[in-house]
């Protein structure tokens, strides 16, 4: 892709519009940068853009901007049917995201990874046993390094392991991943894509433009993912916690097992794993089949795993004051999500609900929040929604705060019980985002004083 001399556009200052846009300007392209939020607001991102010499437009999308250019690039986080950007189609001007962007100039094998839950984690995973297989590995995405951020580090060796979202998706045009993998395909983000069938279509642009030389990894266990099996032109491997399978990573006698063309190879027993919860065992599992598909050693393989003791703000053990555990799964941002915290604990779940509601159906909670919960702690401006949707299921305390809820839950657990922040929600109504969320409930765990037994009676 030639980029000297170019009029591009890139909508929206993200991390990853930042990077995009240097990137650019350093290919020679004359680069302008358009975002809403006003100057004051993207104070951060200003200077760097400025002392590159690109062109600021901050406030609006004005049409004009969009009319004059030969390319645009879209962050994820500007909804691709935005008016601005369909008039600039209409004209002919290529419309693409970072990660279309990147994918030219990117070298190396690609791997990438979606769903609606566990990216992070299997993606940090897979990079863990690529890296600790001695394989020159490059991880990023929407995991934190922006994806063009990596296309000068490339080379024709790299294993470049990509976390990539449902929104990066509905922009890409040639992106073709060496081994793509969809994790699982449960609603969420519904207020942007409209419909579930939308976001399981934008998932399957994963598999897009993928020939037979390349892999597919499926979830044999969710029916969603499984049933993109007639969109597959690579390989086809599928991983199972409950099933056999024929190509990929199952479970034999309470060890991971890898199959590949009849061949069958023990990888690790189960009891190797630290994470807590089915779903983290899921997570293992792709990443065993993807990194067993690239070659890795079985042996090495097992060492990653075996270390790996999971991302910060996934169900992460926080302390245990009075006998009362506290566990961060800020990152529950969707119903799903949640569902899985619950399910990772037998019972006696003190559990903070609550944040920016996603247009999501809480009711679908209501079973493991009688079995599970002792009590519901909802904050945030979702509250009344999950109220309405969760009433009778188990006790209802209306917090407003994280601090609130932090401290009520403390007061009322017994020794042996949970307090698990699994949401089930955003975070921008109160905080920046779920990474703060879940500092801050940490910092406010961390600042309850243990009680003697006396003085809670
Ligand atoms: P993502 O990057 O897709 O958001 P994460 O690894 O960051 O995935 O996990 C996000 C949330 O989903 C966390 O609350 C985590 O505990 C939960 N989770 C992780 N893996 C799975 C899975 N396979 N299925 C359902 N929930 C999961």
């Amino acid at each position: 892709m030639e980029l000297k001399n170019k009029r591009v556009l890139v909508v929206g200052l993200g991390r990853s519009g930042v990077a995009a846009a240097i990137f650019l300007q350093q290919q020679g392209a004359r680069v302008t940068v358009s975002d809403t939020r006003t100057e004051a607001e993207l104070q951060k991102e200003i200077p760097a853009l400025l002392d590159r010499g690109i062109s600021l437009e901050t406030g609006r999308h004005a049409e004009r901007t969009f009319r004059d250019q030969d390319l645009i690039v879209v962050s994820p986080g500007v909804p691709s049917d935005q008016p601005q950007l369909q008039h600039a189609r209409t004209l002919g001007i290529p419309v693409i995201g970072e990660v279309e962007l990147a994918c030219r100039f990117l070298q190396g094998k690609i791997i990438a990874i979606t769903g609606s839950n566990g990216k992070t984690t299997t993606t940090t995973l897979v990079g863990e046993i690529l890296g600790k297989s001695g394989r020159k590995t490059l991880v990023g995405g929407n995991i934190g390094t922006p994806v063009i951020s990596l296309a000068g580090q490339s080379s024709p060796d790299s294993f470049v392991v990509l976390e990539i979202s449902s929104f990066q998706l509905e922009t890409i045009q040639q992106f073709r991943p060496w081994i793509a993998a969809i994790l699982n395909i449960t609603p969420d983000h519904l207020d942007r894509h409209g419909t579930f069938q939308a976001y399981v279509d934008a998932k399957a642009r994963i598999f897009e433009n993928q020939q037979a030389s390349d892999f597919a990894v499926l979830n044999a266990d969710d029916p969603t993912s499984a049933g993109l099996k007639s969109k597959l032109k690579g390989a086809s491997y599928w991983f199972s916690r409950k099933q056999g399978v024929e190509n990929g990573a199952c479970l034999k006698n309470d060890q991971i097992v890898f199959l590949s063309n009849g061949q069958e190879t023990e990888v690790l027993p189960v009891s190797d794993i630290h994470l807590k919860g089915a779903h983290n065992l899921e997570n293992v599992l792709a990443a065993v089949c993807v990194g067993m598909i690239a070659g890795c050693e079985p042996q090495q393989v097992r060492k990653a795993v075996a270390e790996f003791r999971g991302v910060e703000h996934r169900l992460e053990p926080v302390a245990t004051l009075n006998g009362v555990s506290f566990y961060n799964d800020s990152k529950a941002t969707n119903v799903d999500a949640t569902i899985k915290a619950l399910e990772s604990f037998p019972g006696n779940i003190h559990i903070i609900l609550g944040g920016k509601d996603k247009g999501s159906d809480y009711t679908v909670l209501n079973s493991l929040l009688r079995s599970r919960t002792k009590a519901a702690y909802l904050i945030g401006a979702a509250a009344e929604k999950i109220k309405s949707h969760i009433q009778g299921s188990t006790q209802l305390i209306y917090s407003g705060t994280l601090d609130r809820a932090v401290r009520q839950a403390f007061e009322a657990a017994a020794p042996g019980d949970v307090v698990l922040l699994a949401p089930a929600c955003a975070s921008f109504d109160q905080f920046e985002n779920y990474e703060q969320r879940g500092r801050i409930f940490k910092e406010l765990v961390h600042a309850l004083t243990p009680v003697t037994t006396g003085e809670r009676a």
